[in-house]
């Protein structure tokens, strides 16, 4: 959809003005050369105008020219005066200019314009011939007499010898060039009166022989006269006018265009360099289009990767983030109600170290696709973290649609998981939360999704948990314990540390004492460290209690007689990599023998493979530390692992003791679990005896060590010491740990 979208676009946007501005461009093109052909069509066709013109004008002065070579002649005047031999007059006034100069007519008038001699290319040369012709020449004649009797010399001078006057009219049906000239003497030695010379008049048809001379010499393509105007298709027509302006016909000829002929020439060439452009234009869209098609692609793609996680393929943190932030405007806008339910794998970790990541990343898959299939069209299934999802229903009718759906989903995570022929479980927690009832706005309503979440898994995982303000105020009770902790530990007075004697089953001699950590708040009083040392490892504030405990223990056990010092270490101490190294230094600066310290871990250090709590459990054991697993049986440690866990002693936990008499029957588990114990080479130690019967047990089946209120609760400093028959001279206070 968004593809063709961007390519319509594509085609809008550019195709169609390319193709537009080429077009524009072509059509400019073609009238610029079309308006240029005409232009010089046009300048051609006033040159061959003009070139008529100066060629009709150039035969007139020709004309004139000619008859000269026998009207500035004494034969010729003497012979016309004489008029006797009419036969030389004839032949070298008339015959001989009509064969060498090509002269129609020539006429030979006296001194009163009486005709002397006549010669015409036509029949008649007698005085008919003529009287077609005195009309018209009326006025030359008149116009050259004038000249000479006013000895007016106007264009005499250069080739010409004596005036003339030339004019352009019809003679005997022809278009024609009629000169008239006065017969002089060359020598000047024949005297005349001025303006009574004997006359020339030449005649020269420009019809005939003319229109063919222009044709063939000056290239005048299929040159004609003509008495109207009335030019062929592709023919000009231009007037052939005498010196009154009348016009006395035409000249008609088809006149050279270069412009069209270039035209004509250009047009092909012209016509493959546009198609040529064409071409290419369209070629380099087809690469452009092709190339965006392909970046629209890559694009769409990296869109998709930016806001999917690419192992499930599921929305991402970001696309989240949007989906939640539309559906959130839903309830702002038109009230609707919307879920978010926060998940987060159980046991995950677990399939990740004993599986390798490969098949955790299949759990994961595999139920980002149970999730989908569990859930409706519109809701969002979000994968935000490792194992962590999210599921957006955006248009909620009632609270138990998500309830039944949290069953389904806790119901699918139980189903194995069937990764490469194992089959693993897994299971789920969920916290819920609700827009617009516990907020709408983004991070507060995944904040309490979060801490309901936190809460399901506190209850005991595999379970859903909805939101509730309480929730919110024990969240808020945490964060108020760390900042009070930041406060004792800087200030150093309100935390101490209190002993508990452990004892030989045997003979009830103290074995052993164990560093309990005290806070006594200022105004909530103790604070059991069952709520503190939770918060201290999730703030990371636990390091510089442990160190401390260890500290202040070890320099109390100094003095003790052969008793052994037991420290509890948090799992986030342990994977620390430096630690067997610092409890090292720590025993040395004392001087403590290694032997005489025990280290309480939990069954979480000692499964964890992942960080330093193995090698710094050998470490510490080489050196001679005792190592003992706290609260033994509360968590996934088999009695068959017992074997495996590289401890020296087990601390069964409270629970199994404060549970005899009951018919669970702990006893028959405390007492395997001696029994296994001893079996492995393992010592033990019972914790939280608080009556004879139990302690009786104990002894009876064979337990190593007792602890508990029946013998001793955690006592102070002093006290342990008395008990110890050890005298201090100083009193160790418990250090700042600012
Ligand atoms: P834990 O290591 O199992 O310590 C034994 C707990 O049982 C102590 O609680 C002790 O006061 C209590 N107890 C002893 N005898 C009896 C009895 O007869 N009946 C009953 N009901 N309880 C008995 P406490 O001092 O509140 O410590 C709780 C837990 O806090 C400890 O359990 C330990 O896991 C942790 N903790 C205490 N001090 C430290 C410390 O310095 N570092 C770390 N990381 N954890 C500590
Ligand atoms: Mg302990
Ligand atoms: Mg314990």
């Amino acid at each position: 959809m968004r593809l063709s979208a961007l390519f319509g676009s594509f085609t809008t946007k550019i195709v169609i003005p390319v193709f537009a501005i080429a077009a524009a461009v072509s059509v400019a093109v073609a009238g610029i050369l079309m308006w240029s052909s005409v232009e010089a069509d046009n300048v051609a066709l006033e040159r061959q105008e003009g070139l008529v013109g100066l060629v009709v004008s150039q035969m007139q002065a020709t004309v004139a020219y000619n008859q000269e070579s026998v009207t500035v002649w004494d034969d010729a005047l003497n012979a016309v005066r004489d008029g006797s031999d009419l036969e030389w007059i004839d032949y070298n006034m008339g015959s001989w200019m009509h064969t060498y100069f090509g002269h129609d007519a020539a006429y030979i008038l006296n001194s009163t314009d009486g005709l002397v001699a006549a010669f015409s290319v036509d029949a008649d040369t007698g005085e008919g011939g003529f009287a077609a012709l005195a009309g018209p020449a009326a006025p030359l004649i008149r116009a050259l007499r004038q000249k000479m009797r006013t000895g007016d010399m106007e264009g005499v001078g250069g080739r010409f010898l004596s005036p003339g006057a030339t004019d352009l009219m019809v003679v005997e049906g022809h278009p024609a060039i009629v000169s008239v000239k006065p017969i002089i003497s060359d020598t000047e030695e024949i005297e005349q009166t001025p303006g009574e010379e004997y006359l020339h008049i030449a005649v020269r048809y420009l019809d005939g022989d003319f229109v063919a001379e222009l044709e063939g010499d000056y290239l005048f393509e299929g040159m004609r006269f003509a008495w109207d105007e009335d030019a062929g298709e592709g023919e000009e027509a231009l007037p052939l006018t005498a010196a009154s302006e009348e016009v006395i016909g035409y000249f008609i000829w088809r006149p050279y265009r270069p412009g069209a002929a270039v035209l004509s020439r250009l047009a092909p060439v012209l016509l493959g360099f546009l198609v040529l452009v064409l071409v290419t234009i369209a070629t380099l869209l087809l690469v452009i289009s092709q190339r965006s098609r392909k970046l629209a692609a890559s694009e769409a793609r990296m869109t998709f990767l930016a806001l999917h996680d690419p192992l499930t393929g599921l929305p991402n943190r970001a696309l989240f983030d949007q989906k939640l932030d539309a559906a959130l405007r839903g309830v702002r806008d038109v009230g609707r109600k919307v879920a978010v339910l926060y998940l987060d794998l159980d046991r995950f970790k677990q399939v990740n170290d004993t599986l390798g990541h490969p098949a955790g990343d299949m759990v994961i898959k595999e139920f980002g696709e149970r999730l989908k299939a569990l859930t409706g069209e519109g809701d969002t299934v979000a994968r935000i973290g490792g194992d962590e999802f999210i599921v957006i229903k955006p248009r909620l009718r009632q609270a138990k649609e998500v309830e039944t759906l949290c069953e389904r989903i806790v119901a699918t995570s139980e189903r194995p998981f069937e990764i490469e022929g194992h089959q693993v479980f897994s299971g789920v927690s969920i916290g819920v939360a609700f827009a617009p009832a516990h907020g709408a706005e983004r991070t507060e309503l995944t904040r309490k999704a979060d801490i309901a979440l936190y809460h399901a898994k506190s209850a005991g995982r595999g379970r859903y948990a909805i939101f509730g303000n309480a929730m919110d105020a024990m969240l808020q009770t945490r964060r108020d314990i760390e900042r009070d902790l930041r406060l004792a530990m800087g200030r150093g007075d309100e935390i101490s540390i209190h002993y508990q004697p452990r004892y030989a089953a045997t003979d009830m001699r103290i074995t052993c004492v164990e560093a309990l950590l005290r806070w006594n708040h200022p105004s909530k009083g103790w604070i059991s460290p069952t709520v503190f040392v939770p918060v201290a490892e999730e703030t990371g504030l636990i390091e510089a209690l442990d160190e401390l405990v260890l500290r202040e223990a070890c320099k109390a056990a100094v003095l003790w007689p052969d008793v052994t010092i037991s420290v509890n270490t948090s799992v986030i101490e342990l994977r620390n990599p430096g630690f067997a190294a610092r409890v090292a230094d720590t025993l040395s600066d004392c001087g403590l023998r290694p032997e005489r310290l025990e280290i309480e871990v939990t069954e979480g250090a000692v499964s964890d493979n992942i960080g330093h709590c193995e090698q710094n459990i050998r470490a510490l054991r080489e050196m001679g530390v005792q190592i003992a697993l706290d609260d033994f049986g509360t968590g996934f440690s088999s009695l068959g692992r017992l074997k495996q866990l590289q401890v020296d002693r087990i601390k069964i936990d409270r629970s199994f003791v404060q549970g005899f008499g009951r018919l669970s029957g702990d006893e028959a588990i405390v007492q395997a679990m001696i029994h296994l114990a001893r079996a492995r080479g393992l010592r033990t130690t019972a914790e939280g005896v608080e009556t004879r019967e139990q302690s009786d047990y104990l002894k009876q089946v064979g337990c190593d060590e007792l602890q508990g209120f029946l013998f001793s609760s955690p006592v102070t400093l002093n006290q342990i010491d008395a008990l110890l028959g050890v005298k201090r001279r100083t009193l160790t206070v418990v250090a700042s740990v600012a």
